[in-house]
């Protein structure tokens, strides 16, 4: 068995090996590469992509699967090996049900109209890329039938990124959140707009990277095995677990843009630099969930990041690197403006409190298109006027409506924004525990200390990666099922606070 388990590994570190490879080149595409490169290395990037799938998907891995099933059912649960072979065969049994033949045809189309994207959301041109938009919806359903015997058709679209997730389980749970954030929302949005244009002074760029690249430091991100890069939409993507890379991007007249997507990029990179290195090459260090995931970038970023004790810190250090733009400005000033509540049509731009909003806007409308209840030719209808009913405003056009974000023109309907809205829940749920055993963390942060909080995570969480699926992580660290109330007590707490609301 020892033979065949070692013969399995060398297999898999030879697909991870492509797979990195795959992720070098997508790194340089989206950071130095000039344009000229575009066309080679979409080919390059499918070539590697095909290998890696037929690798995988070999019958040999599946015979080895079949070999070490009973034996790694005879080891303990949580053992690295019995992990490992559980975590390869779930892959594998998803990898093998979609035809090769499909999964070519859909991401050859996603690439396709990622590029007619990138040209109709300027242009405001939602007609123009409806037809492909509905050939995405097709794929996305002929990919769900790969899995028969869901409860509802997202159903494998939503387990592709969160593991266990189901449209049911979801949908109650955004229900009981969306019956909390309503009041929340209008209670804030009744009082006068928070003043942010201390945010919108001239702040030079290399101020603004030096100051990130401070916090992160002091957050633990190790740059011995890492490093930051400039980008257009900001990533953290991985080669190894001593090679984990994160990207930003700067504008000179928005202080939020380049600190906070460098706190949020830290976040994903320190859990990855947290693995347990045994499990270097193996699906063991191909992630959780994308909810565990984003659970670790909103916790640096929010929990950690947006909160008063932090800029206790900070906010002096900021001033000295800042002074013109800084030293007339309080704390309090300065705090309101980074927590500024505000209704807002841009996911990407949205504060704490809104955010989920838009996320279960788009939730729900994946779960309609894919029902048949709702038509593509109808979906700019339907999301404004979502828009309008959940968030009291409605785009001026498709540009910052239906057309703003990328998951839909470059990948599949289904499963491609719950994960954000998970991973919020479930930051406050592992920062509240990560309190409960050391009640000092809050204290510690004022002093820039994060060593605490950063070992607990590494601990409880960094280190096991896939090992537990999302749902046997949060049972192991709290008891229970994944619960919204921590959320919700720290929403209200922070908040109410801010914004002087009756408790
Ligand atoms: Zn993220």
């Amino acid at each position: 068995m020892e033979k065949k388990y070692e013969e399995l590994k060398t297999r898999l570190l030879e697909i991870n090996d492509i797979n990195a490879a795959t992720a070098v080149l997508g790194w340089d595409q989206s950071t130095y590469m000039p344009p000229g490169g575009a066309a080679a290395r979409g080919r390059q990037l499918s070539t590697l992509g095909r290998l890696s799938h037929e690798k995988f998907t070999d019958p040999a891995i599946g015979h080895l699967l079949d070999d070490l099933t009973p034996w790694a059912e005879s080891l303990p649960y949580d053992s690295d090996e019995a992990s490992l072979i559980r975590v390869t065969r779930r892959n594998y049994e998803k990898a093998i049900k979609v035809p090769p033949m499909l999964l070519a045809a859909m991401y050859a189309h996603g690439a396709a109209t990622y590029q007619k994207w990138t040209k109709a959301r300027p242009e405001n041109d939602f007609a123009g890329i409806q037809d492909d938009l509905a050939q995405t919806l097709d794929y996305s359903r002929q990919i769900a039938d790969c899995f028969p015997g869901y409860d509802h058709i997202a159903d494998p679209l939503i387990d592709f990124a969160d593991q266990g997730m189901k449209a049911a389980s979801v949908r109650q749970l955004f229900a009981e959140l969306r019956e909390q954030l309503v009041p929340l929302v209008q209670a804030i949005t009744a009082q006068p707009l928070a003043d942010d244009s201390c945010l919108h002074e001239s702040y030079p760029e290399d101020e603004q990277l030096a100051f990130g690249r401070e916090i992160i430091t002091a957050y633990g991100f190790d740059f011995a095995r890492g490093r930051q890069d400039k980008t257009h939409h900001p990533f953290m993507t991985k080669f190894s677990l001593g090679d984990v890379r994160i990207t930003t991007r700067v504008q000179e007249n928005n202080l939020n843009e380049a600190l906070f997507s460098t706190l949020h990029e830290a976040g994903h990179a320190m859990y990855e630099m947290g693995i347990n290195p045994a499990y270097e090459g193996t699906p063991l260090a191909e992630g959780t969930s994308s909810g565990v995931h984003e659970s670790q970038s909103r916790l640096w970023e929010n929990l950690v990041g947006r909160s008063r004790p932090f800029w206790n810190h900070y906010y002096p250090k900021l001033q000295a690197a800042f002074p013109d733009q800084l030293e007339n400005v309080p704390q309090e000033t300065f705090y309101q403006a980074i927590n500024k509540v505000f209704r807002s049509l841009i996911r990407t731009d949205a504060d704490e409190v809104t955010y989920n909003l838009h996320v279960m806007i788009r939730f729900d409308l994946e779960l309609a298109l894919l029902e048949g209840t709702l038509e593509i030719k109808d979906l700019p209808e339907a999301w404004n006027s979502r828009y309008e009913s959940d968030l009291g405003i409605r785009p001026s056009s498709d540009v910052n409506g239906v057309l703003q974000d990328v998951h839909w023109y470059g990948g599949l309907i289904g499963g491609a924004f719950q994960g954000y809205t998970l991973g919020n829940i479930m930051s406050a749920l592992f920062f509240d525990q990560a309190v409960q055993a050391h009640p000092d963390i809050p204290a510690q942060i004022e002093l820039g200390e994060f060593g605490i909080l950063h070992g607990w995570l590494k601990e409880n969480i960094y280190q096991y990666d896939a090992k537990y699926t999302a749902n046997e992580l949060i049972e192991r660290i709290t008891g229970e099922p994944l619960t919204i109330d921590p959320y919700i007590r720290y929403l209200y707490a922070k908040f109410g606070d801010l914004y002087e609301l009756p408790a």
